[in-house]
């Protein structure tokens, strides 16, 4: 069994685009799979459309923080929630195509606990998003005794065990890439 947890901070007009994109990809999967939008205290219209989109899905679940925390604190809320097999983490933007969801699920039941990819571009970024992510993680590696992967992005499966570890982790600053 599978959660799809996704972090949501104005992102209106990219849900209404999202979801059935990643409905479609559900109805493939061999598995029974869930899907827990966080809400991150957004203030557009974000809430009123997940409500539209769960009351239309009943594989929907919504979680709505009281103000905006980060996606980070947002995820968190959402994994600590999870009580399935394995949880993917997935942008709203849709900037990773949740088309790849099978093959990550094909991941696990081989036996890997954690399946991630590297961003292949950053579709729809301004040039200095792009700069200043360059600039992060040359920085970050360089601090880092952690061999840190260039460009991962959020997109990732996790299952139990590493869930269960993650959750033994409390700290407010984090940085899970
Ligand atoms: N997000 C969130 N809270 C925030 C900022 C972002 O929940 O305060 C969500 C956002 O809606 C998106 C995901 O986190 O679904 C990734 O955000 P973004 O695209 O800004 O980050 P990046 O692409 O740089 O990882
Ligand atoms: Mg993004």
């Amino acid at each position: 069994t599978l959660t799809i947890v996704i972090a949501a901070y104005n992102e209106q007009a990219a849900l209404t685009a999202m979801h059935p994109r990643l409905a479609k990809v559900l109805d493939g999967l061999d598995v029974a799979a869930r899907v827990l939008y966080v809400d991150d205290g957004s203030r557009d219209g974000t809430w009123e459309q997940l409500r539209l989109i769960a009351e239309a899905d009943p594989r929907v679940s919504l979680l709505r923080l009281a103000r905006n925390f980060g996606k980070e604190l947002a995820l968190t809320a959402g994994l600590d929630l999870v009580q399935d097999d394995a949880a993917i983490v997935l942008d709203a933007d849709g900037q990773v195509p949740p088309a790849l969801t099978p093959a990550f699920v094909a991941q696990a039941r081989a036996g890997y606990v954690l399946v991630s990819r590297p961003r292949s571009r950053r579709e729809g970024e301004t040039w200095l998003k792009k700069l200043t992510a360059a600039g992060f993680y040359r920085v970050m590696r360089r601090l880092s005794d952690t061999n840190i992967p260039r460009d991962t992005g959020d997109f990732r499966l996790m299952s139990r065990p590493v869930l269960v570890a993650l959750r033994q982790l409390r700290e407010r600053q984090r940085f899970r890439k």
